[in-house]
């Protein structure tokens, strides 16, 4: 059978029996053990175990250990769901939900089908969900294999109370404003990103090794991506001017080329922009997507 198992090929068994309760297999001397023909299956090899079911992870340790895209199984209470949008990209459902366990809170993106899934107030486990991060904020997400299933409430997981919609898109406030022009530029920047924690390295680019100052993990420059900000100012009607950040994702979408242009171009360029369309975070003041008009 182990040989079988490392072949990949099937075995058939006759004259055995199981537990009583039906979970296991007990093979013993009288069992028989031969090679089936083609037509007596129709499965294919499948790994089981150590993927087979992810472990329960504790809200709190999601926060402060995992990172994005880890895989992990969570239990507790779903106390908000607000209405679900549907994704520009791909035409996708989703809908931003408080899910809370004994330890902590954190916001789970549900997708699709997942969304009809859960009722507000009731315990669920969710296996697997994803880790995201978004402005420098964990949550998680389903993916196409969650399972959801229904739980048992506890003691603790009734007393935590359930939020409205606005609670849960409040974590997420951004605003939307269309801009004659830049008021000013402060600063167009390349720097290298650290490729252990993903944060700026301080030190300058020139050298063949850099280590960085936020993790201490050494890396060989060149291993490096190097990415962009612009720190920027805008006016708003009825306000005082914001101070916002665009990084290379947001840069590349609004300046043609960004790519091979230099920080003094695309500077130039940024002044150039007429009818911006900014959509930026109200409380880190980052850039989510800015537009210009044609
Ligand atoms: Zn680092």
């Amino acid at each position: 059978m182990v040989d079988s198992e490392r072949s990949r090929t099937p075995v058939k068994l006759q004259r055995f029996t199981y537990t009583s309760d039906g979970s296991k297999v007990i093979i013993n001397d009288m069992t028989k053990i031969s090679s089936p023909q083609p037509t007596e299956y129709s499965f294919q090899f499948q790994e089981v175990g150590s993927n087979d079911e992810e472990k329960r992870i504790l809200v709190r340790e999601i926060i402060d250990k995992f990172n994005e895209g880890d895989l992990m199984s969570i239990r507790g209470k779903i106390v908000g769901v607000a209405e679900p949008t549907v994704t520009k990209s791909r035409g996708l459902k989703v809908a931003n939900a408080l899910f809370a366990d004994e330890m902590g809170k954190i916001e789970l993106d549900l997708w699709e089908g997942h969304i009809s899934a859960v009722e507000v107030g009731r315990v669920y486990t969710i296996s697997p969900v994803q880790v995201r991060q978004w402005l420098g904020k964990k949550k998680v997400s389903t993916v196409v294999s969650s399972i959801i299933s229904a739980e048992e409430m506890s003691e603790c997981l009734s007393a935590i109370p359930l939020v409205m919609e606005e609670e849960i898109r409040e974590g997420s406030a951004s605003s939307t404003l269309t801009i004659r022009s830049f008021l000013c530029v402060e600063k167009v920047e390349s720097y290298l990103q650290c490729r252990k924690c993903s944060r700026k390295i301080l030190q300058a680019m020139g050298t063949l090794v850099v280590r960085c100052d936020r993790c201490g993990y050494s890396m060989r420059t060149v291993d490096c991506p190097v990415r962009r900000y612009a720190s920027v100012v805008m006016e708003v009607p009825d306000g005082n001017p914001v101070h916002i950040t665009m990084f290379s994702d947001v840069l590349e979408e609004l300046v043609p080329d960004c790519k091979n242009l230099s920080d003094g171009e695309v500077e130039e360029m940024l002044f150039l922009m007429e009818n911006v369309t900014i959509t930026y975070d109200s409380d880190t003041c980052i850039v989510l997507k800015a537009v210009a008009a044609k």
